[in-house]
């Protein structure tokens, strides 16, 4: 029996947290803890974010088991595994399901780790992400303030003549594999920005990385808040603040490509919705061969979407004419490294076969 000192302590006093409440983090022995991680909506579609710290201030590897209770039976074949890492080292570890429980056995080097469905891609590290990219000279407006007053950000970059492509990410916090993709973006453009770089000979970029970053620092799964919207499927037409400040930079922008970077639970295949036929056949052909792009494609086109009156994707399309690409890859056996090769790569074809002038 491991005495009191030698305990694990699991913390989630920090932005992005989810469980959030002391309560929902239950102590069963010194390295032995339940989890119930929280839904704003209770959807179970959408209840795919746990992200706390396991704090080992001992000199020792620690021993953990972590039981996750996710109250949901649906989805439980998503849940088996939890990443163990930080910044862009993590660490896959798979648990097993017990009902709606699943249950993760692992070992915890000394210092803090995050314990999370995913690599964390948080509040701070936009913060940096946004500091490199003013320095590598990316122009920085504050186009508007979530509900909860933090910042929405655009970065731009290119001719202020040149034809726009729009990129969002991360209306659905838990989605953090399309904020690595948007990550790397912005370093390969900020790296090329001084050269003759095909991209910006051909277009201006505008980069919206955190439309929702109220729901990100609420440790929420899709929306902005409980009882707030999804904001891009209604966020043209509602009145959650983020989500007018990014309508009427839509409507500023007309872009000529609108990319909306996501993420999702399929182990074995990304997302993609597109606008225009040929050029998902051409991208698909573009992308085949390279090794990171191993998975099969799942997703339909914009013109069997549901009609929703607000949605971002559906207003680039009709309202802008638009070249538009929703993209979800998938975070299973993928590294952090991988990801960022995921949205650069993605970028550059999309570029590519999208017309310029
Ligand atoms: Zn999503």
């Amino acid at each position: 029996m491991l005495n009191q000192e030698l305990a694990m302590k699991i913390d989630n006093r920090y932005e992005g947290a989810n469980p959030r409440l002391p309560g929902d983090m239950v102590e069963l022995s010194p390295n032995h803890w339940r989890l119930h991680p929280w839904s704003e909506d209770g959807d179970g579609n959408y209840k795919f974010c746990l992200n706390v710290k396991a704090v080992n201030d001992t000199k020792a590897i620690q021993a953990l088991i972590l039981e996750v209770e996710w109250a949901d039976s649906e989805y439980m074949d998503c849940r088996d595994y939890l990443f163990i890492g930080r910044d862009e080292d993590w660490t896959f570890v798979p648990g097993r399901l017990e009902g709606t429980r699943s249950i993760i056995e692992m070992q915890i080097p000394p210092g803090q780790w995050y314990l999370s469905m995913h690599p964390v891609y948080d509040l701070p590290n936009f913060e940096e992400d946004r500091r490199r990219a003013i320095a590598n000279g990316f122009q920085e407006s504050v186009i508007g303030r979530s509900q909860g007053g933090r910042e929405i950000v655009a970065l731009s970059c290119g001719r202020e003549a040149s034809p726009a492509i729009f990129v969002v990410c991360r209306f659905h916090p838990y989605e953090t594999a399309g904020s690595f993709c948007v990550s790397e973006m912005l370093r390969m453009l900020g790296q090329q920005m001084a050269q003759n770089d095909p991209i910006l000979e051909k277009f201006r970029l505008v980069l919206v990385p955190m439309t929702n970053p109220d729901g990100v620092a609420s440790g929420c799964c899709k929306r902005t808040q409980r009882g707030g919207p999804d904001i891009c499927h209604v966020g043209t037409d509602c009145q959650d603040m983020a989500g007018q400040a990014l309508a009427e930079l839509l409507a500023a922008v007309k872009p000529a490509g609108y990319i909306d970077l996501h993420g999702w639970m399929y182990r074995n295949h990304d997302g993609m919705n597109w606008s225009n036929d040929d050029q998902y056949q051409e991208l698909l052909s573009v992308l085949d061969g390279d090794p990171v792009f191993n998975k099969k494609w799942k997703g339909i086109p914009l013109a069997e979407y549901p009609d929703r009156k607000g949605d971002f994707a559906l207003g680039a399309w009709r309202d802008h004419q638009a070249s538009v690409f929703v993209i979800s890859p998938s975070w299973f056996d993928r590294t952090v490294a991988d990801m960022r090769h995921f949205g650069k790569t993605l970028l550059k074809s999309i570029c590519a076969i999208i017309p310029g002038q």
